[in-house]
């Protein structure tokens, strides 16, 4: 290893950024600006993981165009492709076979923004930065932060490829590269994995609470034409879920007869042999929903996990040397299902602060600028509405319903987070679901599923999903729990198979299949799965999620 290190080629600049997400991206095109207008020269690059920008973007996605506004007023002169103003919000309660229409909360309510592909966003976005001089790396994963003597963050290095799965340099070896910035800007999204290194090294959660999260599984439709109402935005509560867990769908009528569709569930559920891949299959079968699908085509499939902390679990951004933007510290606001503009308007800031970083402002903090956006002020405001839903879905609303209309958000008390991982009940206390099989128009498998998701990876490689103690796979997640991760991957990644002639189980990772969601790193009961990025290029190439 240390010789690799010798050997890795060193690029500088004044701000590295991590991750070509909308983040990312506004960061970049923002110091771009602010050295224009300074008349300075500034280097920012940003490397991606994804083999081209967008190709790891998934997001619903009804956009805010507040903070697009703010960072490229003429956007629709430049075609930015947010083609299709949200024109109508329904709000569905459904049982098993009705739908009852809810009015639609306040915050849920969609007139001005737009229904998009955030992966389209996020190439526009790319061109946009590149023209302003950003150097873009897509096909890179930053594997590793660079500390200097003083354990200031000094950039970050790229993983290297052609490495085996038994560690040793195959004949594709070609050595990382150690990308060197004054300033270094994580934006890697929910659970970025330089991210969690970095705040466990700098104690940033010192003080606040947990983050909190949901994995959202999503498929992208073609549908006939009389089902097509571009502009309508569907979200349904209740059925399939039990009202003790936290979740929804989202049904996004986009241009070209396409249907975003997908279901999100908090992972604070308690089930280990809960799926949110089978909730969602199930969900489309509902007989509100049904029609929507018949006669369509799916194109697409995938899942992300997202934030759901809210305000409570905002950790410190700043550390030595750089700070966190975007979804890599978490700023999605729960009640609008909405994290796109607040995660631009975070690299916004980011990049504002920075900028005064590099011209000589040593004390300029990233935190505190945002403590003045209004980032701050839109979470503060809702920052009691999902925390209230740990009393159930009626309990929830209600909440919500006061928290909303009578507190108007300036309620005295703060609710609280609680982690995740620790939420599981034992399976001995939990009951079994039987899901449905899926019928191959309207329902699928998950292998079917992947496949559609265009995910790549290396086979040559060592494991990218690392169980920090691999006997805990069957001592405490099989014996206790079933092995959920069975159930919650939402690619089948995890497998407990028998060997032929052995009594003992074992867990079987297919880490081809990943699609780099994060929820195993967010949701193994014992903390026991890390996910560590694999070879630049792999994971899922997904078209316009
Ligand atoms: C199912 C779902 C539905 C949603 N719906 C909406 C919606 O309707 N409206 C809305 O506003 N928001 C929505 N959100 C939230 C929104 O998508 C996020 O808040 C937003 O994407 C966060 O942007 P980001 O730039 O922080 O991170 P991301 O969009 O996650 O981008 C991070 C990028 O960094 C790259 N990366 C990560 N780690 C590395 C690494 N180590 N090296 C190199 N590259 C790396 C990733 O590949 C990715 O391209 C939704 C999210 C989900 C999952
Ligand atoms: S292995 Fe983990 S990160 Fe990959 S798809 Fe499965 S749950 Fe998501």
């Amino acid at each position: 290893m240390a010789e690799e290190a010798v050997s890795r080629e060193q690029m500088e600049y004044d701000v590295v950024v991590v991750g070509a997400g909308p983040s990312g991206l506004a960061a970049a095109i923002r110091l771009k600006q602010l050295a224009a207008a300074a008349e300075r020269e500034i280097g920012v690059c940003v490397v991606e993981k994804g083999s081209e920008v967008g190709a790891h973007i998934l997001s619903g996605a009804v956009f805010e165009p507040r903070a697009l506004d703010e960072l490229i007023p003429d956007w629709r002169e430049r075609g930015a492709p947010l083609s299709t103003p949200a024109r109508e919000d329904r709000f569905l309660f459904l049982t098993q076979s009705r739908a009852f229409r809810l009015p639609t909360p306040p915050q849920m309510r969609n007139h001005g923004n737009y229904i998009i592909s955030l992966g389209n966003l996020c190439r526009w976005l790319a061109q946009q930065a590149e023209e302003l001089g950003v150097e873009i790396y897509p096909g890179f994963a930053a594997a590793e932060p660079l500390f200097d003597e003083t354990g200031r963050v000094r950039g970050v290095a790229t993983g290297a490829m052609g490495i085996g799965k038994d560690g040793k340099a195959t004949e594709r070896y070609q050595a990382g590269v150690e990308l060197l910035g004054r300033q270094t800007l994580l934006a890697e999204g929910c659970r970025g994995s330089l991210t969690k290194i970095l705040v466990e090294r700098f104690g940033l959660r010192h003080g606040v609470d947990p983050q909190t999260y949901a994995i959202g599984v999503k498929e992208l439709w073609e549908v006939s034409p009389s089902r097509h109402q571009p502009g309508l935005v569907v979200h349904t509560i209740g059925w399939p879920l039990d009202s003790a867990t936290y979740g929804g769908s989202f049904l996004y009528h986009l241009e070209d007869r396409q249907v975003a569709c997908g279901f999100v569930i908090g992972l604070d559920y308690e089930n280990p042999y809960l799926s949110p891949f089978e909730e969602f299959q199930r969900f489309k079968t509902h007989p509100a929903i049904r029609p929507f699908f018949e006669d369509g085509r799916r194109i697409s499939y995938g899942a992300r996990a997202l934030n759901e902390g809210g305000f409570q679990s905002i950790p410190q951004l700043d550390f030595p040397g750089g700070a966190l933007i975007g979804c890599a510290a978490g700023f999605v606001n729960v009640p609008k299902i909405k994290g796109n503009h607040t995660a631009m308007k975070s690299g916004m800031v980011a990049a504002e602060t920075v900028f005064r970083r590099l011209t000589g402002d040593d004390g300029a903090s990233v935190r505190s600028a945002l403590e003045q956006s209004w980032v701050w002020r839109e979470l503060r405001a809702v920052r009691n509405i999902r925390p209230s839903f740990r009393w159930g879905l009626w309990a929830g609303l209600a909440y919500s319903a006061f928290d909303t209309y009578i507190m108007r958000g300036a309620a005295p008390w703060t609710f609280h987070n609680h982690a995740d991982h620790t939420r599981l009940v034992p399976a001995s206390q939990a009951q079994r679901i039987e899901y449905p099989r899926p019928d191959g128009k309207i329902s699928f498998d998950r292998l079917s599923s992947v496949f559609i998701s265009n995910t790549n990876h290396e086979e040559d490689q060592p494991a990218h999903l690392r169980l920090r103690d691999p006997a805990k796979a069957i001592a405490v997640n099989y014996r206790l729990y079933d092995s959920p991760e069975q159930r919650y991957c939402p690619a089948g990644v995890y497998e407990i198979v028998q060997a032929d002639g052995s009594e003992q189980p074992y867990l079987q990772i297919n880490a081809q299949n990943c699609v780099h969601c994060k929820t195993c790193d967010i949701k193994d009961p014992k903390q026991n799965i890390d996910w560590v990025v694999p070879e630049g290029g792999g994971g899922p190439n997904y078209p316009n999620m």
